[in-house]
This record gives structure tokens, sequence and C-alpha cells, in this order.
């Protein structure tokens, strides 16, 4: 059964029809040996016990007026005249029952012979033999009748031996017809009990072949039904995953032998939703990388102007919820001079080094940016004027101390101005606010912060 579920579909078809048509074979062969079984039933009744009867009934009839004919030899010999057209009509009757019993036999004995009689042979057999019996008894009878006759008078009590023995072979074949009539009643009633257990049998073969073929075609349909779901399943959760744009669930291979057309059919979409995974991770990659390109400064991995712009839209429209921010100019004190004394790539060191400590002493939703050369930005979400001042002196201090002492860079200090925004401004306004806070601070003596409310 369990190969069977994974054989191709046309063997599954295939074998439904093989089992489905076996059963209708057997049932065929079945019904013709039914039939041939009732025919020959039919056949015995029609060929044995109709013609038995019809002989047998003839010689009851001839047998009556064989009865007759003694009564009117009786009253002739009593007028000791004798009639010889009656005698001679007499003996000729007695040659038809010999013959009629003759053929009664012959019947009778052919058909055991020939195994026409299947039903109750032993039965005939002995019917045989009391024809037989009374074909012997019959001829000593006419014998009899025929030489007293011959003597022209008879006693009384010859006659009333004759009137009892003629008497008895009446009694004699109207047994044998009853016994015959008995045995083909039972027959026929035998071959109707066949034929309605025929009909029973063949009904409940036909049902069984119905239902049976029935549920192997359900249980097909049904397993077929179910994997075709499973294939409709993966394809919604495909089209889900991309519509949604969330990752798409990477289908288990299996077996790699597909068993059937549907097995192909899963197997091609389980290779293009693993293609399609792959493809999705590529891309998701690329856009991955075009995000960082397209909002990340490459020198420093600070965000970039475009990011910048973003960003502060994004806050001043926060801040219509009362979410206030401050924002920090930062730019490095004489940095041509350090170009030009150590040199274009210790400037870009510098640059690096001053952003990797911008972002390590951040916290996670402050930002920084590079807006060009040495400048940056910083974005200190929901920070006060007073808190985002504590730490841009914290990182000036930082800037100062710590920086130079990464390997063969030099000493440098950095400018700030610091101010928190103003509810309502544009992020120019703002941003002016902080630059002109930054030149204070350069035209103060420079490493220092100015905040400007
Ligand atoms: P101040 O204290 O007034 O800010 O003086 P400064 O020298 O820092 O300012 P200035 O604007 O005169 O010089 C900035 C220099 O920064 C000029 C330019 O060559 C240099 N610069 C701009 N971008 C880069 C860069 O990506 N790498 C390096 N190494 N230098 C850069
Ligand atoms: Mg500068
Ligand atoms: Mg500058």
């Amino acid at each position: 059964m369990f190969d069977w579920i994974n054989t191709s579909l046309n063997r599954k078809i295939g074998s439904i029809l093989a089992v489905s048509l076996s059963f209708l074979l057997i049932v065929i062969s079945y019904s013709i040996y039914q039939v041939r079984v009732i025919n020959n039933e039919l056949k015995e009744v029609s060929n044995v016990d109709i013609p038995l009867t019809e002989v047998i009934t003839q010689v009851e009839m001839l047998q009556l007026q064989q009865h007759l004919s003694i009564e009117r030899f009786r009253l002739l010999m009593g007028k000791s005249h004798k009639e010889q057209n009656s005698i001679e009509s007499f003996f000729s009757r007695h040659q038809t029952i010999t013959r009629l019993l003759n053929r009664a036999t012959y019947l009778v004995s052919s058909s055991l012979k020939n195994d026409v009689i299947q039903f109750k042979p032993a039965e005939y057999r002995l019917i045989l033999d009391e024809i037989n019996a009374f074909s012997d008894v019959n001829q000593n009878f006419e014998e009899l009748l025929k030489s007293l006759l011959k003597d022209g008078s008879l006693p009384e009590e010859k006659w009333q031996y004759l009137e009892a023995t003629a008497s008895n072979l009446d009694e004699n074949i109207v047994t044998i017809l009853r016994q015959i009539s008995q045995l083909t009643l039972e027959n026929t009633r035998y071959t109707e009990e066949h034929q309605r257990g025929f009909m029973l049998i063949e009904t409940g073969l036909g049902v069984c072949a119905f239902i049976l073929s029935t549920l192997l075609a359900a249980y097909v349909l049904h397993v077929i039904r179910s994997r075709i779901h499973n294939i409709h399943q993966q394809v919604e959760q495909l089209h889900t995953s991309l519509e949604q744009g969330v990752p798409i669930i990477r289908p288990d291979n299996g077996r790699l032998k597909p068993s059937d057309e549907l097995g192909e059919l899963e197997l091609d979409l389980k290779k293009m939703i693993s293609r399609l995974s792959d493809e999705m991770d590529t891309r998701k990659e690329v856009e991955q990388q075009l995000i960082v390109l397209a909002t990340k400064d490459k020198l420093t991995n600070t965000y970039n102007r475009h990011k910048w712009s973003e960003q502060i839209q994004l806050l001043i429209n926060l801040s219509e919820q009362g979410k206030t921010f401050s924002l920090i100019s930062l730019d490095v004190d004489h940095f041509k001079k350090i170009n030009d004394t150590h040199g274009h790539q210790i400037g870009d060191k510098v640059l690096q080094e001053l952003a990797g400590l911008l972002q390590k002493d951040l916290y996670q939703p402050d930002m920084v940016f590079r807006m060009g050369g040495e400048e940056f930005l910083i974005l200190l979400t929901r920070q006060t004027l007073d808190v985002a001042s504590d730490i841009a002196e914290r990182l000036r201090h930082e800037i100062e101390i710590e920086i130079h002492q990464a390997e063969g860079l030099p000493k440098f200090t950095a400018s700030m101005g610091v101010t928190e925004y103003h509810f309502g401004e544009t992020k120019d306004q703002l941003m002016t606010r902080a630059d002109e806070a930054l030149y204070h601070s350069k035209e103060n003596g420079r490493n220092r912060i100015t905040t400007v409310i």
C-alpha cells in the first residue's frame, strides 16, 4: 500500500481500474457458472420431467381405457359372445402402453447415464425401477388376460382377480405420477431458490465492487487533493512573503526522487522557492549595501548629508508631539595644518578616529553626520540644551586628550556650537544658530564649546 502511494498517477489510476476489472471478471465468471447451473436445472425439467410426466399421463389414460375394456369383456363373456373389435383395440392399446413405458424407461435411464439428471438421481432411479416393475406386472397381466380370453369363458373369481390386478396397476401408475410431479415441483423450487441466491450474491458482489472502487477512487482523490493543497499553501506562502517582503521560508527538499507527476511538480516548486529565496537574500544584501551607500559617509562610516535631511525632518515632525532635541555643530581646529604637516592620509585617519570616538561615546538614538571636510553635526534625540552642553564639553575633552594617543596621530582639538530646537522653526534656522555658536567658539580661541539658546 505504501509503495502504491509512491507510484505515478497513471499507475494509481491503472491499479484502481485493474482491481475494478478483476472484480467485474469474477462477477461475470460467477454469473456464467450460475447461469449454466440454472440452465442445466431448467433443461432437466424440460427434457426429463415434462416428457416423462406426459408419457406416464398417457399410460394412465390408456390404463383406464384398458380397465373399461376388461369390464366390457366381462359383460360379453356373460352372454357368451365375443366382440372381436374390442379385443383387438385392447391389445393395440396394450402395445401402445408397452411402447410408452419403454420410452419412459429409456428417457430416465439415458438421462441418468448422460448426467442430465443432477437433482436427486437416486429418486429417479427408484422411479425407473417402479416403471420397470409396473411394466413387468402389466405384461404378465395382459398375457394372462389374453390366454383367458382365448378360452371363451371365465369364472367369476378370475374376473375379480383380473379387476383387482388392474386396480393395483392403476394405483401404481398414479403413485409413479405423484412421485414424478413431486420431484418436478421440488426441482423447480430448488431452481427458483438457486436463482434467488444467485441474484442476491450477484447484487452483493456488484455492490462490493462499487464500494471498493468508490473507496479506492475517493482515497486516491483525497491523497491527490491534500498534496495539491500543500502545493497551493506553498504558493500562497510564497505570494505572501513576496507581497509583505518577509523572508521566504526555505522548503525542506525531502526525498530527491519524485514518485509521480505531482511529486515532480512539488520538487520543481521547492527548487523554485529555494532559488527565489537565494535571490531574495542576495537582493536584501544588495539593498542593505545600497542603503549604506546612500546614507553613510564612506570614509568615516557616519551618516551623510542625505540622511541628515531625512532625519532632521523626522525629529521636527516628532517635536509636534512635544519631543525636543538638541544639535551640536563640530569643526576640527586647524585641520588644514594637520594635512599640510602630516599628509592627507593622516588627515583621513584623524577624521576616522574622531568619528569613531563620537559614535562610541553617544547613546544609540543619537546620530553623527559628516557634512563635509572636517565638519560634523551631532543630533541628540530627546536631549535638552543643558544635557547637550554637558555632552559637548565631555566630547571636546575626550578629543583633546584621547585621540592623539592612537599610534602616529598628532594632537588636535575641535570647536563646537550647541543649541536646542525651537518648536516651529525650520532646519535651516536651527543649523544657522548652531553654526553661529561654532563660529563664536572659533572666534574665542578654538577648543571650546558655545551654547546658544
Ligand atoms: P579652522 O580651525 O578655522 O577650522 O581651520 P581649518 O584649517 O580646520 O579649516 P579650513 O577650512 O581652512 O581647512 C579645512 C581643510 O580640510 C581643507 C581641506 O583640504 C581639508 N579636507 C577637507 N576634506 C578632507 C578630507 O576628506 N580628508 C583630508 N585629509 N582633508 C580634508
Ligand atoms: Mg576646521
Ligand atoms: Mg571647516
